[in-house]
């Protein structure tokens, strides 16, 4: 239950005098929310000095100047082109204050001849004369008192002015109750924080640009306090995690011996570490739940076997789910190969495989015969039931949210889960999106991989690039090419493919394929298969390239306007062309304008391979969204901080969040409440309660 002393926070902004009907919409559209809250983490991005009242002679035009001013003359226009126009002055000058939308009647109430006004707004200088074009304030002279010399700005959208956000920001803060301190006392000194309270106020009531920056105390102290909700919510849901009952699994090590001896490789020192780190969960009494990060190429697969593998070593299940049909077959051909090796016995379940040898499957799942499934996400949603499901490898799915990570966690009885992602995340995201689980990273590829040689060529030399591929493909070369991202729509994306395609099938003949998102996955699976065959040399698709998909014979790697994809997607795509024994190439067609900014990008990718280096550099220029692959930054889930700025105060919001769990697990502490207010506050409690399952 949300603590009472919130409540005045959560009513509807409806209750906000000024609002009605006619614009809690757009207010709502405009905040985010419909909440009084809503309205308060809505914050001003700039300022309107409204202190500069020189006398009228020596006003500098271009400025806003407030001041008091007569009434002198009002002059009606002649035409509707011409504006409405009143005459003002001081005792030094005069000014003219020009309508163009107007109503006689009301510009004659407001600025009756002959009386004093106060006025306030943007100066300009035009004809000779000091004019100001729609006044923002006008009023009678003793109402100076309730300008605000230094006037926030709030961001605006049609409909919503900045002084209906003034006034519906001042009555939210009437609201706002005295809150608990949750925050370390030593730290708020340290830091020279005031309360959350002040802060608050404060941000709302910026006196200068510096009050507005994120590095300012206020900003800092407001971003701190929706950090820690966010890390403590995300280590509370942790904490619950590893109070559930696990299977405690703990091989004798006699499989696992047998296929380190007939690998044909040494694991690396990254590798084992993981390894060691997933042995952990198991062996524990808790249910396990790790993200394993491992750039391209950096041997996922086999950890991913080697802890099945202690899994059915102690007499249990495993099962390991990608996220298509292709990846799943892959993995099959890969694994059963190694389950031969040890004698395990592995089996493949997708939605292909029906009839009387998917009823043989799920017979022999049930009374455990089957060791190891490989599958798709269908191995989750169909009638399937293991004899005893022990551990469970979720490959190549980054995109899998807090929520269905739960869902999977309810499955069977309770087995670890390991999710593995090649998309390096940079800390602060990991920190941020995947902070309910353990992380592990395998930060080192197998020795003896070949560098791609990566080159940076504008798209006029197109002919040059067809030339190249032409001598590729006719040494037996497989390439792919990728076509640009446009941003407006996905139907000009596919276009812009299908063109390519036409072209480069009129130059190449049949062996050129296409791939695009609209295709079904069955199409593309299909479309895939032929180039793993060979039976299509060149590889013409959109962006979706299936993650992780093994074509040994593909060295050649063709994307088109390099310039507008994220470097992470890049690397991605570039990663494709780096599991063969073959060195191989990567030619990023750029086009112009190219900006500084964009050719530094491309700069970067030629210059280097570490994926996680990229990524940290692509978090910099992009945004995490980007890299996470979805639309919206990955930091707008943020609304009073920002990690561009406030990264530091993210690390130490999430040692507090464990320091706090260790000493008040249940937040049962004075401090423990206060910080329940806060989780409230950030409306956590969602979460909160899904945890609690
Ligand atoms: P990813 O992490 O991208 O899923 P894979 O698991 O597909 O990578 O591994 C890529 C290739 O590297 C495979 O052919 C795999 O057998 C090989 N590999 C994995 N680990 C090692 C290692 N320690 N030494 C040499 N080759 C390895
Ligand atoms: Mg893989």
């Amino acid at each position: 239950m949300r603590p009472e002393i919130l409540n005045p926070l959560f009513c509807s902004i409806d209750t906000l005098k000024g609002i009605g009907d006619k614009y809690l919409k757009l207010v709502a559209n405009l905040i985010g929310g419909s909440k009084i809250v809503n309205i308060l983490w809505h914050l001003p991005y700039q300022i309107i000095d409204r202190s500069y009242n020189v006398k009228l002679l020596n006003v500098e035009a271009g400025r806003v100047w407030t001041g008091i001013v007569t009434v002198t003359q009002h002059l009606e226009p002649k035409t509707k082109k011409q504006p409405y126009r009143v005459i003002c002055d001081d005792e030094t000058g005069d000014i003219t204050l020009n309508f163009f939308k107007y109503y006689d009647n009301t510009i004659k109430k407001q600025l009756p001849l002959g009386q004093k006004r106060l006025i306030s707004g943007k100066t300009e200088w035009f004809n000779g004369q000091l004019q100001m074009s729609h006044p923002d304030y006008i009023t009678e002279p003793e109402n100076i008192q309730k300008i605000k010399k230094t006037e926030p700005v709030y961001p605006l959208s049609a409909g919503v002015t900045n002084k209906m956000m003034l006034f519906y920001v001042a009555q939210s803060l009437e609201r706002l109750p005295v809150l608990p301190e949750w925050c370390d006392e030593n730290f708020i000194k340290q830091n020279n924080f005031g309360s959350f309270n002040e802060a608050l106020k404060k941000a709302h009531n910026p006196l200068s640009v510096d009050d507005l920056s994120p590095l300012s105390s206020v900003r800092k102290r407001l971003a701190y306090d929706e950090l820690l909700a966010n890390q403590l919510s995300l280590a509370i849901a942790r904490m619950r995690q590893k109070k559930k009952n696990g299977r405690i699994i703990s091989g004798d090590g006699r499989l696992r011996q047998k296929l380190t001896q007939n690998l044909g490789f040494d694991l690396t020192n990254a590798q084992k570490k993981v390894l060691e780190d997933i042995y952990q969960d198991q062996k524990s009494d808790y249910q396990g739940l790790r993200l394993v990060q491992g750039d391209v190429g950096s041997g996922k697969t086999v950890v991913a076997m080697f802890a099945m593998l202690n899994a059915v070593e102690s007499g249990a299940q495993a099962a390991i789910m990608a996220p298509t049909e292709i990846l799943a077959k892959q993995h099959f051909e890969t694994l059963s190969g190694w389950g031969n090796i040890t004698g395990v016995k592995t089996a493949l379940l997708t939605s292909k495989i029906k009839g009387k040898k998917r009823a043989e499957i799920l017979n022999n799942l049930k009374n455990g015969e089957i060791d190891i499934l490989i599958g798709t996400h269908a191995l989750f949603t169909d009638d399937v039931t293991f004899k005893d499901l022990g551990f469970v490898v979720v490959d190549e799915q980054h995109r899998f949210g807090v929520e269905q990570r739960l869902k999977l966690s309810l499955k069977g009885n309770n087995p670890d889960i390991v999710v593995m992602t090649a998309t390096p995340i940079p800390r602060t995201l990991v920190l941020t999106r995947f902070g309910d689980m353990d992380y592990s990273k395998i930060d080192e590829l197998p020795k003896g991989r070949k560098p791609v040689d990566t080159r940076i060529i504008p798209i006029s030399k197109i002919g040059e690039v067809v030339a190249a591929l032409k001598r590729k493909i006719d040494n037996g070369a497989r390439a792919y090419w990728v076509c640009p991202l446009i941003e407006e729509s996905e139907k000009s994306d596919l276009a812009a493919a299908m063109a390519r395609f036409e072209e480069l099938k009129a130059l190449f003949g049949d062996c050129v394929g296409l791939v695009h998102g609209k295709m079904k996955e069955k199409e593309k699976d299909a479309v895939m298969e032929r180039f793993k065959k060979g039976e299509i040399t060149i590889l013409v698709s959109t962006t979706v390239i299936e993650v992780g998909v093994n074509v040994e014979e593909a060295t050649l790697m063709i994307i088109e306007r390099a310039e507008r994809f994220g470097l992470s997607q890049l690397h991605q795509l570039r990663g494709r062309i780096k599991r063969g024994c073959e060195a191989g190439n990567c030619l990023l067609l750029y086009g112009y304008p190219l900006s500084d900014t964009s050719r530094e990008r491309l700069n970067v990718m030629k210059a280097c391979e570490d994926g996680f280096l990229i990524a940290e550099k692509d978090l910099d220029l992009r945004g995490g969204g980007e890299i996470l692959g979805t639309k919206q930054s990955g930091f707008e889930e943020f609304m009073l901080a920002n990690l561009e700025f406030h990264k530091d105060l993210l690390y130490t919001a999430y040692k507090d969040a464990q320091l706090i769990l260790n000493q008040d697990p249940e937040l049962k502490t004075p401090r423990g409440e206060a910080l329940r207010v806060l989780l409230y506050l950030f409306e956590k409690d969602k979460d909160f309660k899904t945890y609690k399952a």
